[in-house]
């Protein structure tokens, strides 16, 4: 259309025509414009006319031309746009069709995807939480689904088996269960590695927790020298085979076993070789008792064995009889041969013994008795050494009494000087009105006994204190004020630190002199710690109270001890006092230990005296004072004799004779 339109305009015809016309408008723009009247008068015109109805046909043609190709153009156009639309529709219907196909296929993939992949994911949901919760039971394989949610599904239940396997070691490491087997299964992976190696560092860290623990259970309830049991574990061991016995009717026997010089031991090859003793000793009972029988250490030079079952005594007898044996053999301590030997007591557990002490007991006490026959002796704690015990414990409880109910009475023994006969001092001496005896009990019925425990302590205070109280009593009177009174106090009580305080505590609370009290002390008791034996008898001595030592000669006291000792007065034994009498050389010797004592600064009392010979010896060999039944007898206070009365004879005349 446009080519035609060109083609057209570009027609020299039209080209004049238009150049014209343009003059002609340009003309009658200026003339003014014929009307259309005009114009379609021109159409008549010819000549000068000519041209403009020329040129208004050609006008008029150019423009029904113009027009008839509008026309064409538009049809075409039309056309166009009718087949255009046409097209249009058709397309437009085919998205459409492909739209719902499209949907389709979605709706149908969708329905697929949850059947195979939707299912299987909530199914290993499922088992993640499980796993989570650590309930493994429900890890399990999903059947259907994408081959990535098998893998994934395979790769959890891989997962909850190494879990579950984790935590089966983990109870097992909780429970201290290092033995278990699934702690051998090693777990792979980077989790597993790491929980392996925590496994191992627990599992050693446990063992030896483990081992420590039994080592210090170990060292607890063993002997570090011989590593048998000790005293605690035996006993408990015994316990034990007690109460087992006990259930079952069986026999029970205890071996108490001690060491007969086990002391020489240590102290002349040194406690080194008392070590090896030991362990030896030890050894050797470990190897020659029965299976089952317990053998420990109570303690020095003591083991026990706890023979479980036995058929009876004789049995018992027999075991002790071979352990003896094996002990008598001598032992090598580095080089020396060591004979130690050993004194075995057997008490047999019966329906008395409630418990281990009472059984051990017995069997000290029989080897005690075993002890006092001879060395490598077997004692049996029968029915005789039970009641001996059984008396032993009355008399315990007895005696306790005696001290709360003050059944002791005091006797005094006057000592009287040799040289006028007159009465210089009185001793005190205990007597016990025991509840259901006739007779005052001497103190041989309960001194000795009460001496192995702290009771003694009780009665010498109880003494101390009736004497403090007597001598009060004798300074308010006439017939015996000023005369002195010796107490006899016990090792055990001066070993106690308050010692000092209960004698002179007494006198003070009864407002006696202490100058009146005379303290007598054994040999023995004044060897078991002379150090501080001396620091206590020099207070008492610079408070005024004058110390005697008791049974002088029996104790092996060297004379270069009782320097060390603040000594008034020696006590020259009863034992003595009779031999002197008839023996020569027993009297040179008394004769030696008096003048060795006058040499000390100290005066010399002869006990003892029952004759008028005896009297005389002794005076002669210079003893100071005499004490005897010559003179009299311990009486108690209000029978006692004014000191005037009691002398007989004075020995003056002999004490002159012999200075
Ligand atoms: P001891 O201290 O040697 O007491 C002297 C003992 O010899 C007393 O015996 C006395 O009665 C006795 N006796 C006195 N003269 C003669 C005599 O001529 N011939 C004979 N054969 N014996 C004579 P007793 O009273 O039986 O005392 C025995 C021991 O008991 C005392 O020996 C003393 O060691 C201890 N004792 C007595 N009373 C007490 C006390 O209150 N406390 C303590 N700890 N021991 C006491
Ligand atoms: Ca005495
Ligand atoms: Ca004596």
């Amino acid at each position: 259309l446009g080519a035609e339109i060109s083609t057209i305009l570009a027609d020299p015809a039209l080209v004049v025509l238009g150049s014209a016309t343009d003059e002609l408008i340009a003309e009658s723009l200026s003339s003014g414009l014929p009307d259309r009247g005009v114009a379609v008068e021109f159409g008549s015109f010819v000549g000068d006319g000519d041209g403009l109805v020329t040129i208004y046909r050609a006008a008029t043609e150019s423009s029904v031309a113009t027009l008839e190709l509008l026309d064409a153009s538009s049809r075409i156009v039309l056309e166009a746009a009718a087949e255009l639309r046409a097209a249009a529709d058709r397309d437009a219907e085919l998205s459409y069709l492909l739209a719902v196909a499209l949907l389709l296929a979605t709706l149908a993939a969708v329905v697929l995807a949850s059947r195979f992949v939707v299912r299987p994911l909530r199914h290993l949901q499922r088992s993640v939480d499980a796993l989570q919760t650590g309930e493994l039971e429900e890890i399990t394989l999903p059947v259907t689904g994408p081959i990535e949610a098998k893998a994934a599904a395979l790769a959890l239940q891989d997962a909850a088996e190494h879990f579950s396997h984790v935590t089966r070691q983990a109870r097992a490491l909780a429970a201290g269960d290092l033995d278990a087997e699934v702690l051998d299964h090693e777990v792979t992976g980077g989790l597993g590695g790491a929980l392996q190696t925590a496994v191992g560092r627990l599992r050693s860290a446990l063992a030896q927790q483990e081992e420590f623990r039994q080592r210090l259970a170990h060292e607890a309830s063993h002997d570090g020298l011989t590593q048998i049991p000790n005293r605690n574990a035996s006993m408990a061991q015994l316990q034990r085979s007690l109460a087992r016995t006990q259930r079952s009717g069986s026999h029970l026997a205890v071996l108490f076993i001690d060491l007969d010089r086990f002391k020489d031991v240590n102290d002349h090859h040194g406690h080194q070789a008392g070590d090896s003793v030991l362990r030896e000793v030890a050894h050797r009972l470990l190897s020659n008792v029965r299976e089952g029988d317990h053998v420990g250490r109570l303690g020095g030079d003591e083991f026990m064995v706890v023979a479980e079952p036995v058929d009876g005594l004789d049995d018992a007898v027999e075991l002790a009889e071979r352990l003896m044996d094996a002990l008598a053999v001598p032992i090598d301590a580095s080089g020396i041969e060591l004979i130690v030997g050993a004194s075995i007591g057997i008490a047999l557990a019966d329906d008395t013994h409630l418990s281990g002490d009472e059984l051990l007991r017995d069997a000290d006490l029989a080897v005690y008795r075993a002890k006092q026959v001879g060395r490598n002796e077997i004692g049996i704690c029968d029915e005789e050494l039970r009641n001996q015990l059984a008396e032993r414990a009355d008399l315990s409880t007895a005696i306790r009494r005696a001290v709360d109910f003050d059944e002791f009475v005091v006797h005094y023994q006057p000592i009287v000087s040799s040289a006028d006969g007159r009465v210089q001092e009185v001793e005190a001496l205990v007597r016990w009105m025991r509840p259901g005896s006739d007779r005052p009990q001497p103190p041989s019925a309960f001194i000795d006994f009460a001496e192995r425990s702290a009771m003694i302590i009780d009665i010498d205070r109880w003494v101390i204190d009736a004497v403090a109280a007597q001598l009060a009593q004798w300074q308010q009177g006439d017939i015996h004020r000023g005369i002195p009174v010796a107490i006899n106090v016990s090792g055990r009580h001066l070993a106690h630190e308050r010692f000092v305080d209960h004698v002179l505590e007494p006198l003070r609370r009864h407002g006696v002199d202490p100058g009146l009290v005379i303290v007598e002390l054994t040999e023995s008791a004044l060897l078991d710690d002379l150090s501080s034996a001396g620091t206590k008898l020099r207070r008492l001595r610079d408070a005024g109270v004058r110390i005697s030592i008791d049974d002088f000669g029996t104790g092996f006291t060297s004379l270069s001890h009782l320097r060390a000792l603040p000594v008034d007065i020696l006590k020259i034994d009863r034992s003595f006092t009779a031999t002197a009498a008839v023996d020569p050389h027993e009297a040179s010797i008394v004769k030696l230990i008096i003048e060795t004592g006058h040499l000390l600064g100290a005066s010399i009392t002869a006990e003892g005296i029952e004759t008028e010979h005896e009297l005389q010896r002794l005076t002669m060999l210079g003893s100071d004072s005499l004490q005897g039944y010559y003179f009299d007898m311990p009486r108690p206070p209000e029978s006692l004799a004014a000191p005037d009365t009691w002398t007989r004879e004075p020995a003056s005349t002999f004490a002159t004779t012999t200075n």
